[in-house]
């Protein structure tokens, strides 16, 4: 449930069996979330807000409303661009060195730039976007290169530096971004 609020904007309300009270956190956004508990209405967590807001505003690392929708709208933006082309570049590299893959997944996580799980999906970061290009097929070939070795064992590297025999100066550059959104 989302609630609008004139001084923070769009306050994300998650409903929890566990909580018992309040409680106020930040996402990455810098967006306000609240968790109430599961029984709490609307009306209850509008008067939960009403009731913290000097606190909220004095302890936690909100943004203003502006900057949130900017970042959204920036993260719809990367999303579009991603969809159109980090699908295809996969495709195009799984075709060229004979993997094969079950799905290709987008993610937005803050941490990783890639993964690929047991079952053969691949998930890449939209964030990747923003990385030149070598570093981004840095990113898929090593991705690809798990589907034949689950781990990062000799053989594994083996495999990623007949793919792309810079693999290592591509790593370490990749270091200077962040796939945070
Ligand atoms: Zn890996």
């Amino acid at each position: 449930m989302i609630i609008k609020d004139e001084e923070f904007g769009e306050v994300l309300v998650r409903k929890s069996p566990l909580v018992r009270g309040v409680k106020f956190t930040v996402s990455p956004s810098g967006r306000l979330s609240m968790t109430v508990p599961k029984y709490a209405s609307t009306f209850l967590a509008k008067r939960f807000l009403s009731s913290n807001r000097a606190i909220i505003r004095e302890k936690l690392p909100l943004k203003d409303p502006s900057t949130q929708r900017a970042r959204d709208a920036k993260k719809k933006i990367l999303m579009k661009k991603a969809h159109e082309y980090l699908p295809y570049r996969l495709e195009f590299w799984a075709k060229k060195y004979g993997y094969s893959y079950e799905k290709v997944r987008l993610s937005h996580a803050s941490t990783r730039w890639g993964s690929c799980s047991s079952n053969r999906t691949i998930s890449l970061n939209i964030g990747l976007m923003n990385v030149p290009e070598v570093l981004r097929d840095y990113v898929i070939l090593h991705e690809l290169s798990h589907l034949n070795h689950m781990d990062h064992s000799e053989a594994f590297w083996a495999e990623v530096e007949k793919h792309d025999p810079r693999y290592k100066e591509h790593r370490r550059k990749l270091k200077n971004f962040s796939p945070g959104v």
